[in-house]
């Protein structure tokens, strides 16, 4: 099989030669940030279409805004290079592309100058992340979510990560598959790398982005096409005991989809098992995402001619 291409300083070159210095600010202090998108294949028209990408590249930019990061492409110009590296990687298959915008700089200290910053686009065939059949086990982790005023967690540094990552290992260690953040004030946030959705009386019930967390593009997807099944989404503060006693609670993410969580805190979620809200959700997003729906059609850009 030919070696895969990434995007790398401008160009399209082998995977193997994308490579940064270890003196590169990225790697020493976490200086970065990045996108997660995905393409879906769609058998029957033999097209691979990739979903809200443009609202992708619109908060890659955001992210860079905050990192004073200048990104050399303009929300266009990543969209035509992303099918391009897809059609040169030759993807027949679900995918998962993974834009990173970084510092460079091998200078010592940890300074975000908007100079020597480069971009890198990566592809990879991915199916599932998680168990979105059976779903899967949450606990609430000890790690508090990080503030917007410590590193801003509506974009989406590389550095705030490493929150991520501890709350995850220590998920894993206490026999779950992932863990979900409550923040400063004690409200519930968001997954390590998803939102959390409670149903509630079949309301969809959902923090905001006022409690530390991501401006998720399935979150907002899901607050659009939830209509489409006559259920209301609401905004809200949620306490952690309101996920103990939620009829159905489930993750979504570009990564995670949508994720029905079955067990949290070691306490059943409902009757333990997938829920109807969950199952009728999880149908519909997987017809919009790959462009079975006429009316989120333009959710969905194809790739090949
Ligand atoms: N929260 C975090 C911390 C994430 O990394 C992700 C994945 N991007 C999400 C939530 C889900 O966001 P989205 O639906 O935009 O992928």
């Amino acid at each position: 099989m030919a070696e895969a291409v990434a995007y790398f300083r401008g160009g399209f070159v082998p995977l193997s030669e994308a490579k940064v210095s270890i003196r590169a600010k990225a790697l020493n202090y976490g200086l970065g940030c990045f996108e997660g998108i995905r393409g879906y294949w769609n058998t029957a028209r033999q097209q691979l279409y990739i979903f809200r990408m443009e609202d992708h590249y619109i908060r890659l930019h955001n992210s860079c805004r905050i990192l004073r990061i200048q990104l050399p492409l303009s929300v266009e110009e990543l969209c035509v290079v992303t099918k391009e590296l897809i059609r040169r990687n030759g993807h027949r298959e679900d995918v998962y592309i993974r834009p990173l915008a970084y510092i460079a700089s091998e200078l010592l200290s940890p300074t975000l100058i908007p100079e020597d910053n480069e971009l890198a686009i990566y592809t990879m065939p991915l199916a599932d992340y998680l168990d979105t059949s059976n779903g899967i086990t949450a606990c609430v982790t000890s790690w508090t979510r990080l503030r917007d005023n410590m590193i801003p967690v509506r974009a989406k540094p590389t550095a705030a990560y490493l929150n991520s990552a501890l709350a995850r290992a220590e998920a894993r260690e206490r026999g779950c598959d992932e863990a979900i953040f409550l923040n400063a004030n004690g409200f519930v946030s968001e997954g390590s790398a998803e939102h959390v959705f409670l149903v509630m009386n079949g309301d969809l019930v959902t923090p905001s982005t006022e409690d530390d967390n991501l401006r998720g593009i399935t979150r907002a997807t899901i607050a659009e096409i939830a209509a489409e099944l006559n259920r209301r989404v609401i905004f809200r503060h949620v306490n952690r005991s309101e996920l103990y006693i939620a009829d159905e609670v489930f993750f979504c993410g570009t990564g995670a989809q949508i994720t029905p969580v079955v067990k949290i805190d070691g306490r059943p979620v409902g009757n333990g098992r997938v829920g109807p809200v969950t199952s009728e959700l999880q149908a519909l997003y997987a017809r919009v995402v790959r462009a079975e729906h006429p009316k989120y059609a333009h959710w969905c850009a194809p790739v090949y001619e």
